[in-house]
């Protein structure tokens, strides 16, 4: 999915295409007709729900229910032909109200919105019954039981739409403008994207220069382009007409919706603080990540042979650096200074590396992913750079994902020796001297291929002149905050989470709100820029339009039953409804349609303008009967 929406952005920036979406029909063709005229969609998807629900026993029972003219099974209804032959039998057989039994909502029934405006037809009158996760997965070993809970469903959805009212669009100009945080390589990628599309950009970084920590990464080793090419990239993003770099800069506050958010940045100058206030149409946070200071795991921080993989990265591009190493092509980079920097790498006889520092444990349960890659990485140029050095590599499981397993193979046919330990026994460090020289001893249950570790398990016994720790990485100190401020949900382990992992892993739960490279998730050099080119490709497909058009089931407030108690003010989490003027005020381009100041209402002042309690009355009746 990140592939192909970075694919879009590269061929549009190549054929200098503007990623525009027609939204004339969105806005004035739509027809809203009062007379239900039904259609049921019963999906098979695939076996998922066929192999347990009879799908066609729910067809026949659907066509027996009041109102519907036309009922069909889809062997996957979400697909491109499928959702096209709806949209044809919407129009053909004059279907007024459109109910798709299949999966979840959440993910899938803006798909079937689209169908209905394909055909002409207000998208809010679509609804869904969930016949997959709620029946077909649940019931599997009582496939009669699902299909009769099937028809329970498809009655009831049909009950519920049957009194569906149509969605009001809503609109407001769109400000052709970006606010990207953070200037790594997602960042700087981000803005040069959207820039070369003709959007202004405002690039936010907090520190004093652009590049992030990706400028000495080591994962392109082989021609040195990753920092020939992030050079240039931040030259150009400095120079370019479109972007207004402010470094040293932190955002304050956010408002606002899609299309048209506003924002107060503090940057701190040589002539001291300054605020600025921005109006954008777009967010893309590009904070990246940070890694754990392993202060106490392994003797890091109390001997001085123990060190972290980035520590490693360091002195190694300092030595591809001294031989000039990858710089021989067209664009050759020369340090500045040509300076020689003296490592001690080449003194190294035994170096051992320790996996999982920090990741995979009761604290951080999650793989920080790049680590394996990047110590894989390591051991190869340390080969390739010092074929003697004896390198082991002791390790949980190796996760060379992708192609990734070629560099895991080169390191094995170098010599790399590779050796799994128990992490219920973890190595064991010690220092110890040879001859003048500090270095550790390291014990490790050796725990073989695919077994568990038993008494009879071998201790080997290392003695390494350099021990380097693969430590996790983490979210950075700013992601909460950032994510208390923008309102946006952090994953379990602390990182921005996509709006759907698969259906929008560029989007966030915020309509015109980005989240790209490892502000999202652990991911190398390669993998943050590909993402960054995804979310400019979402970004520019909002901005391109002049005027935002949101079809909103959001909220009206019944002025008269209103008691002013401010329940709702203090609810919403998206801070929409104001007391102005001795009235609750609701910004409908803000709202989210989330329902929570429905439910908490006392006075039941507050109704969703797409769904009434009599439609889940009708419901819930329909269910129970
Ligand atoms: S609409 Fe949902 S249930 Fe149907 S094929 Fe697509 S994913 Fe499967
Ligand atoms: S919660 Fe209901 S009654 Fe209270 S201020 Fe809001 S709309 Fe009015
Ligand atoms: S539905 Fe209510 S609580 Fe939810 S975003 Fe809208 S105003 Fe806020």
């Amino acid at each position: 999915m990140l592939d192909s929406d970075a694919a879009v952005s590269d061929v549009c920036s190549l054929l200098g295409l503007p990623l525009r979406k027609d939204q004339g029909r969105e806005r004035g063709e739509l027809i809203a007709p009062q007379d239900v005229r039904l259609g049921v969609f019963v999906c098979r998807c695939g076996t998922n729900i066929a192999s347990v629900v009879n799908t066609a026993e729910v067809v026949e029972f659907a066509r027996s229910l009041p109102g519907v003219v036309w009922a069909q099974e889809n062997l996957f209804s979400c697909s491109s032909d499928a959702t096209k032959e709806m949209a044809k039998t919407v129009r053909e057989k004059g279907i007024t109200r459109l109910l798709v039994a299949s999966c979840t909502p959440r993910t899938h029934l803006p798909i079937f919105q689209d169908v209905m405006k394909q055909a002409g037809m207000n998208p809010g009158f679509v609804s869904m019954a969930n016949i997959r996760e709620q029946c077909a997965w649940v019931h599997k070993k009582d496939p009669e039981k699902a299909t009769e809970k099937a028809k329970s469903l498809v009655k009831a959805a049909v009950g519920k739409i049957s009194g569906s009212r149509a969605l009001s669009f809503l609109t407001s100009p769109i400000v052709k403008r970006a606010l990207v945080l953070g200037g790594g390589v997602s960042g700087l990628t981000a803005a040069m994207t959207l820039a070369e599309q003709n959007i202004d950009v405002v690039l936010v970084e907090k520190t004093d220069r652009l590049g992030g920590r990706s400028l000495h990464s080591l994962e392109d080793f082989r021609t040195g382009h990753f920092e020939v090419h992030f050079n240039k990239l931040v030259d150009q993003v400095l120079n370019h007409p479109r972007i207004t770099v402010y470094l040293n800069a932190t955002l304050e506050a956010f408002s606002g919706s899609a299309g048209n958010f506003t924002s107060r940045v503090r940057v701190v100058g040589k002539q001291g603080e300054k605020e600025v206030d921005l109006n954008y149409g777009a967010l893309i946070i590009a904070i990246g990540a940070r890694t754990l200071n392993p202060c106490g795991l392994y003797g890091y921080g109390e001997m001085d042979a123990v060190c972290t993989q980035a520590e490693l990265e360091r002195e190694l591009k300092a030595e591809l650096d001294n031989r000039n190493w990858g710089h021989d092509f067209p664009g050759n980079y020369v340090r500045p200074s040509g300076a020689y920097f003296e490592t001690t790498l080449s003194r190294i006889r035994h170096l051992c590396m320790i996996q999982c520092v920090g990741s995979r444990s009761d604290e951080r349960p999650y793989c920080s992913r790049v680590c394996c890659t990047r110590a894989v990485n390591h051991a190869v140029i340390l080969k390739t750079l010092y074929p003697h050095m004896n390198i082991t590599i002791l390790y949980r499981d190796i996760r060379t994902y992708g192609f990734n397993e070629l560099l895991y193979q080169e390191a094995r046919e170098k010599g790399v020796v590779f050796i799994k330990y128990d992490p219920e026994n973890p190595p064991a460090v010690s220092p110890v001297r040879l001859g003048k020289q500090k270095a550790v001893s390291i014990e490790v249950k050796n725990k073989g291929y695919g077994s568990s570790a038993t008494c009879e398990d071998p201790v080997l016994c290392l003695t390494v002149d350099r021990l380097v720790l693969s430590e996790a990485t983490l979210p950075t100190d700013d992601h909460e905050t950032l994510a208390r401020l923008l309102k946006l949900p952090l994953s379990a382990s602390g990182f921005f989470m996509e709006k759907h992992l698969k259906l929008g892993p560029a989007e966030t739960q915020l309509e015109g709100v980005y989240v790209c490279g490892q502000a999202h998730y652990p991911k190398t050099v390669s993998e943050s820029v590909i993402h960054a080119k995804a979310v400019s490709a979402k970004a520019l497909a909002l901005l391109s339009q002049d005027v935002k058009v949101r079809f909103a089931p959001t909220v009206s407030v019944n002025t008269g039953r209103c008691v002013r108690c401010l329940t709702c003010v203090r609810v919403c989490p998206y801070e929409v409804p104001v007391f102005r003027a001795g009235e609750i005020f609701i910004d409908k381009l803000k709202c989210q349609g989330c329902g929570i100041c429905v439910a908490e209402c006392p006075n039941k002042a507050i109704e969703p303008d797409i769904v009434a309690d009599s439609q889940v009355v009708k419901e819930l009746e329909l269910l129970v009967r």
